[in-house]
């Protein structure tokens, strides 16, 4: 089996490659990556994700695939984005992410609460070819917590496309229902001719 590294410590994003690659390409096998991780100094999801991409493949000297993503609320010019893991400082304390989020919102009513999450996916041959594609999750924010599941800011995050009157968070989600047309999902979905080059 040709092997393929994924440039994360995260056991939960290695397992959403393990299942989208056996899904594609049953000829590869991720492994994870125990080698040190970069400095994130990119100012762009692609660019942080093609950082840790790139350290794993010449560490390595496998193709390496690394994800990075975040929050991206329009009234704010695209923030917290690159800086979402760590908004409220570098604790990266994810609910002192969110409350700081929506007190800075909190005068800005739902038509101007427009939101995206945003995923995206870098990969590095050895041969030094990169390339990047997105996954990007349309909503707006709610104005208060709601729902158990998920992490990070899906407390907050309602997606477009529901009934109104019915909207939930995307921490209202079932996971299988999340994972069904998360950003993720749809970078996922964009990773795939990718995959199949390689
Ligand atoms: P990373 O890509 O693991 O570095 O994630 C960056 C940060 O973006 C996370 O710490 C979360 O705050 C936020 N984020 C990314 N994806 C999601 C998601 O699916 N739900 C909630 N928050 C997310």
């Amino acid at each position: 089996m040709t092997k393929v590294v994924l440039a994360t410590h995260n056991p939960h994003k290695i397992a959403e490659f393990q299942q989208i690659i056996a899904m594609t390409r049953p000829d590869l096998e991720v492994i994870g990556y125990d080698g040190p991780e970069p400095v994130e100094d990119g100012v762009t999801f692609a660019e942080n994700a093609l950082l840790k991409a790139r350290a794993a493949a010449e560490l390595t000297g496998l193709t390496a695939f690394a994800d990075d993503s975040g929050i991206c609320v329009d009234v704010l010019g695209g923030s917290p984005g690159i800086f979402s893991a760590y908004w409220a400082g570098q604790k990266k304390d994810a609910t002192a992410n969110l409350e700081l989020l929506l007190d800075q919102l909190a005068d800005i009513a739902d038509p101007h609460r427009t939101a995206q999450f945003i995923s995206t996916i870098a990969l590095v041959t050895p041969d030094g070819t990169e390339h990047t594609v997105a996954g990007v999750w349309p909503g707006r924010l709610s104005h208060e917590p709601s729902g158990a599941n998920g992490f990070g800011y899906d407390p907050i995050f309602i997606p477009d496309g529901q009934p109104a009157g019915a909207e939930r968070t995307t921490a209202d989600f079932s996971s299988e229902e999340k994972q069904s047309q998360s950003h993720r999902a749809r970078a996922f979905e964009a990773f795939v001719p990718l995959l199949q080059a390689i």
